[in-house]
Formats: structure tokens, sequence, C-alpha cells
């Protein structure tokens, strides 16, 4: 058997950073800018108020005060998305709105709440003129052009992640397009007699394949494009006709098949067409694993063959091709968060192996406490449904008891991905 570390060092060692391509901003969550980003504009393009107010020049304002206010001659209006031609100068203020251009001559712009303009308006005066009521500095509620992002400077760097606010940085450049490593095609096949696809009826004997889902569910969240081949047999047949529908995937992973039993013959066909390492990973669940590479006419296409139970399957997708899928993104961290928890449940680990037991992590009084949820047996996957974590533990521990500080592997962390 082999540590969980060394066969996840063996399946890393095989995948790289996939090329670049141009894609629409919005599509770009998650993935990573493959080249320096510059802004070719000045953002915001021209100084601008920050207020809605009056544009005055600082100077008109020296020695007003609420009592004794200055009255400024106002010589026009201007809102967010409107030049005036009109000049601010000496004694004359302009009405303006947030984001709109600053009018020449001004210097400064007096919010509306320094200035008279509530009291000239329940008294129905027009206004004409202003009392501006402070003095104000040269300055003041100005936003300066180029003040947030200015022309030619780098704006993202080649590596960033991308989240929303990069969503909004390239909208405000006016990009459309950014250029970004793409996302791993991943192709799920599901193998096994017993299983057929949701939507249909379900026989005696039969079961729905929920690996098939789950597995292009993890895909997706975690920044692939998942390619559902569907359902091969337990038959060499079978599964050689649906391998070959993997011949355009970065990564092809299947379900079942890879541990012991008479009809588990994707090791088979997978040692006839290509190389395949099997492992038994000293992890539970999750023992049995395949990892190789799969030739497809004349492609050699990386393959990832996971054990049938639902919740193995789920659990080995985290450890093995989620850092996968991420370093084919470019992504740098490939680990999962975890914490430190005050275990709540014991867990006895008599067999030697690392142990990634379902809980729910809650926090009491500032401190993380993990209770493990229901049945741990590796076809219950509703156990995985009420889990928010994985508690670990380590190979070479007995077991963990009530109280003891526990490693958890964070399935969630606050809800987001
Ligand atoms: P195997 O690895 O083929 O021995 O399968 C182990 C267990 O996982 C068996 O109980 C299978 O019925 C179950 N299983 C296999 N494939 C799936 C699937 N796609 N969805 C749900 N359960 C499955
Ligand atoms: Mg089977």
């Amino acid at each position: 058997m082999i540590s969980v570390e060394e066969a996840l060092a063996k399946v890393l060692g095989y995948f790289d950073i996939l090329e670049s391509e141009d894609e629409e901003i919005l599509n770009c969550l998650g993935q990573v800018i493959a080249e320096d980003i510059y802004s070719t504009i000045n953002i915001p393009g021209m100084d601008n108020s920050a207020m809605d107010g009056y544009a005055v020049q600082a100077q008109s304002t020296i020695g007003a005060t609420r009592s004794s206010p200055n009255i400024l001659r106002v010589t026009g209006e201007v809102a967010a998305g409107y030049l005036t031609k009109e000049k601010v100068m000496s004694g004359t203020a302009i009405r303006i709105m947030t984001g709109a251009p600053v009018p020449k001559g001004a210097d400064s712009v007096v919010q509306f709440e320094d200035t008279d303009e509530e009291t000239r308006k329940s008294q129905n005066k027009p206004l004409t003129e202003i009392g501006i009521q402070c003095e104000v500095e040269k300055g003041l509620n100005i936003r300066l052009a180029g003040e947030d992002i200015s022309s030619g400077s780098l704006v993202l760097n080649k590596g960033t992640v991308i989240r929303p606010q990069e969503i909004g940085v390239l909208a405000s450049l006016g990009r459309k397009v950014a250029p970004v490593i793409r996302r791993p095609v991943v192709a799920i096949l599901a193998t096994g007699d017993e299983l057929v696809d949701v939507g249909n009826h379900l026989p005696q004997g039969k079961i729905y394949t929920s690996n098939t889902y789950s597995l292009a569910a993890q895909v997706i969240r975690y920044g692939g494009v998942s390619e559902i081949l569907g359902i091969a047999l337990d038959n060499v047949k079978a599964l050689e006709e649906k391998f070959r529908e993997a011949r355009d995937a970065d990564l092809l992973i299947t379900s079942a098949g890879v541990s012991m039993g008479d009809y588990d013959v994707v090791k088979d066909v997978l040692a006839k067409h290509g190389e395949v390492t099997f492992w038994t990973v000293r992890m539970k669940p999750g023992k049995p694993l395949a990892f190789g590479q799969l030739r497809v006419g004349k492609r050699i296409v990386p393959h990832l063959g996971l054990p049938g139970n639902p919740v193995s399957s789920m659990i080995t997708f985290e450890q093995f091709a989620r850092p996968a899928i991420l370093k084919m993104l470019g992504r740098k961290d490939l680990r999962k968060a975890t914490i430190h928890a005050r275990c709540e449940s014991p867990v006895r680990n008599t067999d030697g192996r690392r142990i990634f037991a379902r809980v729910n992590v809650s926090e009491q009084n500032g401190e993380y406490h993990a209770r493990i949820v229901g049945a741990q047996g590796s076809g219950i996957l509703t156990s995985m449904s009420q889990a928010n974590g994985l508690m670990i533990i380590p190979e070479d521990a007995p077991g963990v008891s009530v109280g003891d500080t526990v490693v958890v592997q964070m399935l969630d962390w606050n809800v987001d991905i």
C-alpha cells in the first residue's frame, strides 16, 4: 500500500498547466489569467465628483460658515455621463452629481449637506444662487483621473485567480474577453452492469448511477468541464467502446471496476490499452485506485480509476482528481482548506490506513467542533450530504478520542467553493 501523499505525487507528476485561450469574462470565474493585463485607459477617465453637491473654487468658500454662508451664483448643472461647457469662476458654482466630470475652473465640490439648498427648496426659492456653509480645501470630493488605474499600468498579474472582483476590474477596462488557462475537459464513465441512468425505471437489482452525477458536479465545482460518457457494462467490449469516446478529454475518470471482484474488468481493459498502475492507497474509504495513461487512437489520455462506492469515489476525487484539475487550470495552491477542531466522536483506527471520517463542523464559543455524521459505510452517500468536512485520522494513530484536537479537511468552507 502506498500513502496518500505518494499517490498524489504520482498523479500530480503527470499533469501540467494547460494552454491559454480567450474567454468571455463572465465565464472565467476560478480560472487563471494567462498574461499580464495592462490598461489602455485611465480609470476614472476624468476628474469627477465623489459627491452630489456644488463644484466651486475653494477660494470662493473662504470665511463661509453655517450662520454666515458665502452666496455663489449657480451657472449650471452637470449629471454623471455628461460634460458641461460652463466654467466655474470665482463666486460661481455648478450643481454636480456623483460621478459627473468636474467642470473647468472648479477645484473642489461642496456636498449638498454643507449648502443651504434644502432651505432654499423648502422656501421655493430658485436655485440660481447657493449658500456655501463651510470652507473647503482644494481637491475636496474630487476623484482624480487615473486614481484607480492609470493608462499603461499593469492591472492584473499573470497567474491571478479570477474572482468576481477581477471580473469587475476586467469589465472596468472594457474587456469582453480575457486570456485565461483553459478549463480541463474531464470525461466521466460509470461502469457496472447494475447501473441505470436517472430518469429511467429502476428494475429490481439495479441502482441509479449516482457517481456519474456527484463526480460531474465535483468536476464543475473545481473548474473543469465535465463530459459524461454514460454507463459501460462490465465487459471488455463495452468498456473499449466507451474509452474511445474519451479521446479528447484531458482526464478520464471511471468509477468502479477496480477492486478485486470477478467483474471488475476496468483494470483488465486498461492493462490492455495503456500503462496503468493499480494501487492500494493507505486510506479509508477508497483503498483501490487506478492511475495511468490510456491509449485512445493517437492520443494518450490520463486516467483515474476511482472505486465504485459512492462515498469512496467522492472522497478519492477530492484527494486526487481535484488537485489534478487545479494544476491543469494553473492554480498554485492545490490544498484543500483544513482546520483544527475539537473531536466530539471517537473513531478507532484498526488497520493502519488514513481515515477520512465524515463530520459536521460547527463553531461553538470561538472553537470548532467536529461530530461524526451518521453511519460511515462507504455506500452511505447521505452521510456525505450531512457532512461539511472530513476528519483526518492519521494512518499511524490508533484513533481519536472525544476532546482530541483533530485536523478536518473542509468540504465546504463557508459554502464558498
Ligand atoms: P465495484 O467497485 O464495482 O465493486 O463497486 C462497488 C460498489 O459501488 C457496488 O456496491 C456498486 O454497486 C457501487 N457502484 C458502482 N458504480 C456506481 C455508481 N456509478 N453509482 C452508485 N454506486 C455505484
Ligand atoms: Mg462493479
